[in-house]
């Protein structure tokens, strides 16, 4: 996300503060290192960057030194088992190494030629190095964990510039920490080993529903089934959800708007053809049969995809970065979407503009067992649904940026905060200045966390906004400066 820096539109105009000064074009882990070491020695500010697809603009600040990963792609290694490195124990699982800055892209095209797949995002531009540091969520987590937890070891350039292998033998707290404790804190990954799985059929049921705007009829049929969630991630299915108040202010369509709601339902690996339409059509019979009048309109499409790499081919979602847009989130438990409450909280958390519900968690992330233990989010272990709002501003207001900002995070996420208070954030589709980051991103592992981070990296040689020990430095103006 560009956040007002240098835009990419000629018509824009143009400020330089979200570019470093310097960027290291690094594609081996000694040229990370060289730009580590020169970043150290010389007190310099130091910024990591992949895809540059960050929302809370931690991959990007004025006057650094920027190590940019974008090309330490591929070079992928398969193996039918997996040993990692001093370690006398051999995971029988598939795997593969590859780049830290493989794409989602990448990864799934390649894995596909010999019928694999792994959790990885729906961002197709999105790469390891970010995804895996941060949590990461995909359509196959509900079956097998977030994706730190597929992360077997990794290569890693640390903040003293040593090049080391971390894994449940070697360097266990830096294993630990690299995976949920976040990008550009602990040093840079150039190798990572992830679990793979089996790329099965897919089954996708697309339901959409329409009514004109502030009809009472959008808000019941959707309260109403998003209250049987819960009982459809017992039965193995995700969900990406897509809920538009108002289409025309979410600028999905000119003119006048709709309210729009779409729900793209997934199971992996179904005993049969109807086996994902048997367990919705009841819900969807309901709806129709109940609030079926001349406002409101339902659709459905149902396929059955032969691989998963055809799924993504049809659904990734191709936003794309370089824009000016501010997102905030809450992890919502199960219990949530049957509360009283929750149908006020969801209009106020969507406001016009909308947002998604992604119910990317279940069985497979409540019950995962990641190799050595992992630092990713425990609100995580509880939550059924990543709830993310969003909304844009016109490039260079700052007043209608800030108004913006201030909707998202003291009215649209605090509807939720208060809703859930005892739950957090997915720490990557985050607000970017969540208050009480160290709660919300880490709860219990935080104290953990800045433990390891203190130890890795006492001189602070990497720091990011609301990153694991963060608190040791503030922003003034374009620098730096040691609180
Ligand atoms: C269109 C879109 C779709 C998305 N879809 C999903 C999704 O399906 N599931 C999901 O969980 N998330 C998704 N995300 C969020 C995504 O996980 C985060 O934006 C993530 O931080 C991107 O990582 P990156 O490396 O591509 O981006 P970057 O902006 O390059 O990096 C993000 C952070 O990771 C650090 N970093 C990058 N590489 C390394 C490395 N090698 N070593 C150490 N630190 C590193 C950076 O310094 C920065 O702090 C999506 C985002 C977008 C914009």
């Amino acid at each position: 996300m560009n956040n007002d820096s240098c835009l990419p539109d000629n018509s824009a105009p143009c400020s330089g503060l979200g570019y470093p000064t310097y960027v290291v074009n690094a594609t081996s882990a000694k040229e990370v290192k060289l730009g580590i070491d020169f970043a150290r020695k010389n007190n310099i500010r130091l910024t990591v960057k992949a895809s540059g697809h960050d929302y809370l603009k931690r991959s990007a600040a004025p006057y650094s030194l920027s190590i940019w990963t974008r090309y330490m792609t591929g070079d992928f290694e398969y193996h039918d088992n997996f040993t990692p490195k001093g370690c006398d124990i051999t995971i029988n699982t598939t795997a593969v190494t590859a780049g830290a800055a493989s794409s989602v892209s990448d990864i799934y095209s390649d894995l596909d030629q010999y019928n694999l797949t792994a959790v990885d995002g729906m961002g197709p531009e999105v790469t390891l190095g970010g995804y895996a540091t941060g949590g990461g969520h995909s359509p196959l987590s509900n079956i097998y964990g977030l994706g730190s937890d597929q992360v077997y070891e990794v290569e890693m350039v640390t903040p003293t510039g040593k090049i080391i292998v971390a894994n449940e033998c070697r360097n266990q707290d830096l294993f630990w920490a690299v995976r949920g404790g976040g990008g550009s804190t602990y040093g840079i990954l150039t190798r990572v080993t992830i679990r793979t799985v089996p790329s099965t059929p897919i089954a996708v049921y697309d339901f959409t529903i329409e009514t004109p705007v502030n009809e009472t009829s959008f808000w019941d049929s959707i309260s109403y089934l998003l209250a049987q969630y819960p009982a459809l991630a017992d039965s193995d299915v995700a969900a990406y959800t897509y809920i538009y108040p108002n289409t025309s202010a979410a600028g999905v369509t000119s003119g006048q708007g709709n309210s729009s709601f779409q729900a793209v339902f997934a199971l992996y690996n179904p005993t049969n053809q109807h086996e994902l339409e048997e367990l919705l059509e009841p819900f969807v019979q309901h709806i129709n049969a109940t609030y079926y009048d001349q406002q409101l309109r339902t659709e459905v499409s149902s396929t059955i995809f032969p691989t998963f790499y055809e799924m993504f081919m049809k659904y990734a979602d191709d936003e794309g970065a370089g824009v000016d847009k501010v997102v905030g989130s809450r992890l919502l438990p199960p219990s949530t979407l049957k509360k009283g409450e929750f149908r006020d909280a969801l209009i106020q958390f969507l406001g016009d503009a909308g947002g998604r519900l992604y119910m990317v968690s279940g069985k497979g992330v409540w019950n995962a067992e990641p190799r050595g233990g992992d630092s990713v989010n425990p609100a995580w272990r509880n939550a059924l649904i990543h709830a993310v709002t969003s909304q844009s501003w016109t490039p260079l207001d700052e007043r209608e940026r800030d108004t913006v900002e201030h909707e998202i995070n003291h009215v649209q996420v605090e509807a939720m905060r208060r809703l859930v208070p005892d739950s957090g954030a997915y720490l990557n589709e985050a607000y970017w200045d969540e208050p009480n980051f160290q709660q919300a991103f880490w709860g219990s592992n935080y104290e953990r966390l800045h433990k390891i981070k203190k130890a890795v990296d006492p001189d602070d040689v990497f720091w990011c906004h609301v990153c694991v020990a963060s608190e040791r430095w503030q922003e003034v103006g374009n620098y730096l400066c040691r609180i």
